[in-house]
C-alpha cells in the first residue's frame, strides 16, 4: 500500500459539511423540478394534477410537496401512451449514448438511458464508489459487469473501474460462470479485486475444484458483491475466498452505486450530491427515525435523460445520518430486503435474508437453496421455509427439520415450519434467485 494514495476520490464532495450539502441539494432539486416539468410528459402531468408549479419548489424543505412515484405509475403511463420511456425521457432518443432496462423483478421492465453528459457523471460516480470500497488505481480488477449484465444500469461499474485508472478486465461472459472464467481464463492475470455474482455458484465451484483463491491470485485484496449479503452468507464467502468480502448496492434505474467502507459495513454510503435519499413510512409517507425500517425513496439530481424524482425503490432500509469515521459526511443506509421478498407472519415482516441468516448458521445446510413461502392472504400464521438438502448427507432429516424450525422460531418469535424440496424447484433467475414463492390460501 503506497503511503501517498489518495483517501477520497473527490474530497470536497465526500467530506462536505452537511449544511453545505443540503444547500447544494436544494439548488439542484430546484433546477431538476423545473427541468422535468418542462421536458417530461410524465412529470408535468403528475405535478399539474397535484397542483404543483416549479416555482413552488424553492429548496430542500419543499421536497415533500412533490408526489411520490412508483414503478406501477411509470407502467400505467407507458400503457396509456405506448411510450417505452413512460414519458420520462427528457431528451431526444438520438442523444442517448447508452440505454438500459430494469430487472423486471415485479413486472414489466422500465427503460432508461444516458446522454453523453450523464454517462460521464455516472462513470465518475462509479469510480468514486469503487474508490470508497477500497479499489485503487494500481489494482488489476476483474469487473465483468458490462459483459455479464450489459442491459442493466449497474453495468456502468466497469466504466467506473476504467475511470479510476485500474487495469480492468471485463471478459467473463456468463453470470453463472464467473468462477470458472476467473480461475481458468484469467489465471496469471494477478487479479487483486474481483466482482462476484452468484455466491452459491462460485463457492460450489471453488470447493468442487479444490481451489485456494489466494494461491491462484496471491495479491487478491478482496472480492465484492452487488447483492444483499446476510451475515451467514458473508462469513461463508470470506472463509471460502480467504479474503474480505465487501458489498455495495445500487440501482439500475437511477444508476447509483452505494458501497460500504471499512468503517460503515453493513451500512452503505450514498452520494447525496447526486441523489436525495428519503426513508419513509410506506403508510404515511412521512420520514422514519434513524434505525427504523422504511422504504427507500430516491430523487435523481443529475440526469439529463431519464431523471426520476421521489421514486420508490421498493427496498426496505434503515439509515444512519451520522458522518462515517472514514470522514464521509453523506447518509449511510442498510438494506433489509424488499417487500416483494418478505412475508408478514403474525404482523412481523420477515425478509428472505433474515431467514437465510438463521438457516445457514447450521453447518449442515450451509448455502442450501431455500425459499420463503408467502401465503396469498397476509398476514400468515406460520413462517414456512422450503429447503433443499442432500438427503444422502443428512443423517436424520426429521431431526434437522425440527432443529431449523426451532432456530427460526427463536429468532423471529413466530411459529415456523420446514418443508424439504427437490433441486429442480429453486430456480435461479437471470439475475436473482427466486427466494420467495406465493401460495394460495
Ligand atoms: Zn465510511
Amino acid at each position: 500500500m503506497v503511503s501517498n494514495e489518495k483517501k477520497y476520490w473527490n474530497p470536497k464532495i465526500e467530506t462536505m459539511p452537511r449544511d453545505q450539502l443540503r444547500e447544494l441539494q436544494g439548488e439542484m432539486l430546484r433546477k431538476q423540478v423545473r427541468y422535468v416539468y418542462e421536458k417530461s410528459d410524465f412529470f408535468r402531468e403528475l405535478y399539474q394534477k397535484a397542483g404543483i408549479e416549479p416555482e413552488d419548489i424553492k429548496g430542500i424543505d419543499d421536497l415533500e410537496k412533490l408526489p411520490i412515484i412508483a414503478k406501477d405509475d411509470l407502467r400505467a403511463f407507458r400503457a396509456s401512451t405506448v411510450d417505452v420511456f413512460s414519458g420520462c425521457l427528457c431528451t431526444p432518443i438520438r442523444d442517448l449514448v447508452k440505454t438500459h432496462r430494469s430487472t423486471g423483478t415485479t413486472g414489466l421492465s422500465n427503460i432508461f438511458g444516458l446522454t453523453r453528459r450523464d454517462h460521464d457523471t455516472v462513470t465518475n460516480a462509479f469510480a468514486r464508489g469503487m474508490h470508497q470500497l477500497g479499489v485503487r488505481e494500481s489494482d488489476t480488477v476483474n469487473c465483468p459487469a458490462e459483459t455479464v449484465v450489459g442491459w442493466h444500469g449497474w453495468s456502468m461499474n466497469t466504466s467506473g473501474m476504467r475511470r479510476l485508472g485500474c487495469k480492468t478486465l471485463a471478459t467473463c461472459q456468463n453470470i453463472f460462470g464467473l468462477a470458472p472464467d476467473l480461475f481458468n481464463m484469467l489465471r496469471g492475470a494477478d487479479i487483486m479485486v474481483s466482482l462476484i455474482y452468484h455466491p452459491e455458484e462460485e463457492i460450489k465451484y471453488i470447493i468442487e475444484n479444490n481451489i485456494t483463491p489466494k494461491e491462484v491470485f496471491p495479491n487478491l485484496k478482496f472480492v465484492y458483491s452487488g447483492a444483499l449479503l446476510s451475515n451467514s452468507r458473508r462469513a461463508i464467502m470470506e472463509r471460502t475466498w480467504g479474503v474480505p468480502v465487501k458489498n455495495c448496492a445500487g440501482s439500475g434505474d437511477q444508476y447509483f452505486i452505494s458501497p460500504e467502507c471499512d468503517y460503515s459495513a453493513p451500512y452503505l454510503h450514498f452520494m447525496e450530491d447526486l441523489c436525495l435519499v428519503e426513508v419513509l413510512d410506506p403508510d404515511t409517507w412521512k420520514p422514519v427515525a434513524p434505525g427504523e425500517p422504511g422504504e427507500l425513496v430516491i430523487s435523481n439530481l443529475w440526469a439529463e435523460a431519464t431523471p426520476y424524482l421521489r421514486y420508490r425503490m421498493e427496498d426496505v432500509v434503515v439509515y444512519d445520518p451520522e458522518p462515517c469515521p472514514c470522514g464521509n459526511t453523506h447518509i449511510k443506509v442498510r438494506y433489509l430486503g424488499r417487500f416483494a421478498w418478505s412475508a408478514n407472519v403474525k404482523g412481523k415482516l420477515i425478509f428472505t435474508d433474515d431467514v437465510e441468516d438463521v438457516l445457514w448458521r447450521d453447518p449442515g445446510i450451509e448455502m442450501a437453496p431455500y425459499q420463503v413461502v408467502r401465503i396469498e392472504k397476509q398476514p400468515q400464521d406460520t413462517l414456512i421455509v422450503r429447503v433443499e438438502v442432500d438427503r444422502d448427507k443428512i443423517e436424520d432429516i426429521e431431526a434437522l427439520g425440527l432443529k431449523l424450525a426451532g432456530d427460526l422460531e427463536r429468532e423471529f418469535g413466530v411459529p415456523a415450519q420446514i418443508e424439504y424440496i427437490g433441486s429442480e424447484e429453486v430456480v435461479a433467475g437471470e439475475i436473482k434467485f427466486q427466494r420467495l414463492v406465493e401460495r394460495k390460501g
